[in-house]
């Protein structure tokens, strides 16, 4: 190894990328049979109770979190349902994980392609601007010069270039 040479090493993010994404990504309750709620949310009560009519029917109560506890107080008024247990809510809680999942998947894939394509546009408009701004600054040196020589007539290419970069 020559004295100028060293061994290289990989960069240390503070915050590693996964994790960064993760806390984007992740949803603000705990619990995803009621969202923190208590109640279960209504498209998982229905994939258990398919024709729950929120107007009507009973409110069922999570079981999978501590939060179904405010409402079992109103156990003896009639208007919660206590019938999806601790092992159906577990079971609700994890489809509506895999279905956060899924959909933040595609929302992170469209966000991203989003960000990419306006990139794409933004970079493009700031070539295409910067290309007419140095024709408008090569037309006027041009005018300049040749107000200064006097010279209206004659238009050399070869002066006063504006080379990019
Ligand atoms: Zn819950």
């Amino acid at each position: 190894m020559g004295e100028n040479d060293f061994d290289l090493l990989e960069p240390l993010p503070v915050r590693p990328d996964e994790v960064a994404e993760k806390e984007i990504w992740h949803p603000l309750w705990h619990c995803f049979c009621c969202q923190d709620t208590g109640k279960i949310q209504l498209n998982l009560v229905r994939r258990v109770i398919p024709s729950y009519n929120y107007e009507r029917d009973r409110l069922p109560i999570c079981q999978n979190c501590h939060k179904g506890h405010d409402w079992f107080h109103l156990n003896d008024l009639g208007v919660i349902d206590t019938r999806l247990g601790p092992q159906i809510c577990r079971k609700l809680n994890n489809i509506a994980r895999e279905d956060w999942r899924l959909t933040t998947q595609i929302w992170f894939e469209m966000v991203k392609q989003r960000l990419e394509n306006a990139t794409e546009e933004i970079t493009s408009e700031h070539n295409l601007r910067r290309r007419d701004r140095i024709s408008e600054e090569f037309i006027l040196a041009k005018k300049k010069h040749e107000l200064a020589r006097g010279d209206w007539e004659e238009i050399e290419e070869d002066e006063e270039e504006v080379t990019e970069e």
